[in-house]
């Protein structure tokens, strides 16, 4: 399987012909299923018929990000927005999950994308299904009227002070919060899944729990995933997703064996389909051909199910094309 931008589309008034041609490259080499980035797919339509003629499947790739109409995007006053931008370099305004309209949005739009292309595409697939970055949330938590109202409610007051975000029992009502808002979101997503006879999948953090980080920029983070309100092992456990993608991008291959093997230790016995992201090119940076040659080893040696792989330009370069058809013989 791989991510797809469809971002090698140039002539988009009418890209069935190089869909197409992209298609069948891939099938040659062994690709079974395309999970295309619904934000830049221009035709999603010409996209389903150009890989059903390749007997390719598609999964179509929603994030809150591009899949809520007039989102509610986290608040914060500019003086703290300028502290972010100091500290971490970046100001990053996701729309905000506690907010009910976020939330109502995001499940109303998949609704009417599962109603539409339920059997042209053959699940949906949740990515950065979360809050922003640990990093950022955990010193500026949102500040938006209904992070407001629900502090109101279980504090009595609205703000955080520095020394409530040190308060274990504040910490946990912050975090509880927002996995159940998320959780909510996963949950609706599932139900409509279901009855449109569509699979559920996610892309899943790195960083669960505990594992090795990477805090620099560009990548602030890869995760904890149960701070950023995506505790992809409980979804799985009940029956939330289908199949969890991990994004295992690492370009140092102790950590991606270290992480790899954690992944696995975590969803043994659990409801979802495992299969391990390999990272081609990602914002953690390059692996080379023969390094992502022997993650696919590792990978099938473990006998996962398979692997998904991450490509930002997404059309793979003649040696990586050889890596992975060669791993498929
Ligand atoms: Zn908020």
């Amino acid at each position: 399987m791989c991510w797809d931008h469809a971002r090698y589309v140039k002539n988009t008034s009418r890209p069935y012909d190089e869909m197409a041609r992209e298609m069948a490259r891939k099938k040659a080499i062994g690709i079974e299923t395309v999970i295309v980035y619904m934000a830049e797919v221009i035709n999603l339509d010409v996209y389903c018929k150009a890989a059903a003629e390749n007997g390719i499947a598609v999964q179509a790739w929603i994030t809150p990000k591009i899949w809520i109409s007039n989102p509610v995007t986290r608040f914060l006053p500019e003086a703290k927005w300028l502290e972010m931008e100091k500290r971490h370099g970046i100001r990053l305004s996701s729309p905000c999950p506690n907010h009910p309209h976020n939330r109502q949005s995001m499940i109303a739009n998949t609704m009417k994308l599962a109603e539409e292309y339920a059997g042209r595409v053959e699940a949906i697939h949740l990515d950065a299904i979360r809050t922003e970055n640990a990093l950022l949330t955990r010193d500026f938590p949102c500040e938006c009227e209904a992070c407001r109202a629900l502090r109101k409610r279980f504090l009595g007051y609205e703000i955080l002070s520095e020394d409530d975000l040190k308060n274990p029992g504040i910490i946990y009502k912050e975090l509880d919060l927002k996995n159940s808002s998320i959780s909510e979101i996963v949950q609706a997503v599932k139900a409509i899944a279901d009855k449109n006879n569509l699979r559920l999948t996610m892309a899943g953090r790195a960083n669960y729990l505990n594992q090795p980080d990477i805090e620099k920029a560009p990548v602030w983070g890869l995760g904890p995933a149960v701070m950023e309100g995506q505790d992809w092992v409980k979804w799985s456990d009940n029956g939330w997703v289908d199949e969890i993608y991990t994004m295992n991008y690492h370009t140092d291959k102790t950590l991606f064996t270290r992480v790899l093997n954690e992944h696995i230790r975590l969803l043994r016995g659990s409801g979802a389909g495992f299969y391990s992201g390999i990272g081609v090119e990602s914002s953690m940076g390059k692996n080379q051909p023969e390094q992502v040659a022997e993650y696919i080893q590792k990978v099938k040696a473990l006998g996962l199910n398979g692997c998904v792989f991450f490509n930002k330009t997404d059309v793979f370069e003649p040696e990586y094309e050889a890596v992975i058809k060669a791993s498929r013989e």
